[in-house]
């Protein structure tokens, strides 16, 4: 299928594709534009139609990726947390909080949102703007059209499965001595956390482990060279979704994990913030379980069993 190079300029474009594009169009018009290709050699479905024309009609590639990538992150983490507050304030639900007792007071959740919005806006608004041209120096793609349905689904389970790893040897080592002191106790302020709780952390904390999210998908690329920017698009919603449904405090008899037994989500998560050992895992729970860093009390029942099974084998040896 033929690629449409979306460019900077509109002459980039013309130059590339078969398409004449007004300069100064809005962005309806670029979008007939592309439809009127349906006919052509290039066919774009409706996303790749969005995508194209919201390029051409910002005309400015690195601001588009920018704002792109910011709006996503507002949306997606906000839009994720709502629900979740607003099934902390119906009475029904109350059943399925998994500690029942320490129900989020708007005191609480206001707090906690300002203290995310502060980080959103002062911290990460600032390197965003670079994700463009850091884009463009290690191949990650923006033309259209994406790749195949496949591609993105497999991409995004290795960067789950990798994500989760970093995840876990970071997490752990955030837990050790000086390192939870001046910087991971800021995230366990919420020994019963809450949706909006899962971006609460130190400005290191979220480096560091956003580092996880955004550096693998770059690892990913430089070596692959065939990463597109709509599978990161895809892959930073999911992960915020993850993150976001991992502290909503919340066990349902539908959750994912009884369905994907090695999905960790908030049954793993909460126990981590209760106990504050254990479970340091994001996505999946293999790496405690096999790293026998499980957290709770039953893991910690099924732990000394196992060791004292241990030591009387040892003993008649
Ligand atoms: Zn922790
Ligand atoms: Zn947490």
């Amino acid at each position: 299928m033929k690629r449409i190079s979306i460019l900077t300029s509109f002459s980039n474009v013309l130059s590339n594709s078969p398409i004449d594009i007004i300069p100064n169009s809005t962005f309806s018009q670029n979008y007939q534009i592309l439809s009127s290709l349906d006919s052509s050699s290039v066919q774009l479905n409706f996303l790749e139609k969005l995508w194209a024309s919201y390029y051409l009609y910002m005309n400015n590639d690195i601001f588009a990726t920018g704002l792109l990538f910011f709006t996503l992150h507002e949306l997606m983490y906000f839009g994720r947390c709502l629900p979740w507050y607003i099934i902390d304030c119906i009475p029904y639900f109350q059943k399925y909080k998994i500690q029942p007792s320490k129900i989020p007071s708007n005191k609480e959740q206001w707090e906690c949102l300002k203290s995310v919005l502060i980080s959103h806006f002062l911290v990460e608004a600032f390197p965003i703007w670079f994700f463009h041209p850091v884009c463009n120096l290690i191949g990650i793609s923006y033309q259209v059209p994406f790749p195949s349905w496949s591609s993105i689904a497999l991409e995004i389970f290795i960067f789950f499965s990798l994500e989760d790893l970093w995840h876990y040897v970071f997490h752990r080592a955030l837990h050790y001595g000086v390192f939870y002191k001046y910087i991971h106790k800021q995230h366990h302020r919420y020994a019963a956390p809450f949706g909006l709780a899962a971006e609460y952390a130190h400005p290191i904390e979220v480096a560091l482990l956003g580092l996880g999210t955004v550096g693998i998908p770059m690892v990913w690329a430089w070596f692959s060279q065939s990463l597109h920017l709509f599978t990161v698009c895809i892959w930073i919603t999911l992960r915020l979704f993850q993150a976001v449904d991992a502290h909503s405090g919340y066990e349902f008899p539908w959750s994912l994990h009884h369905f994907l037994p090695f999905w960790a989500g908030a049954d793993h998560h909460d126990l981590h913030h209760h106990y504050f050992i254990g479970n340091y895992a994001s996505s999946f729970r293999w790496w405690d379980f096999t790293l026998d860093t499980e957290a709770g009390p039953e893991a910690k029942v099924e732990r000394e069993e196992r060791m004292r099974l241990k030591a009387e084998a040892k003993k008649l040896k």
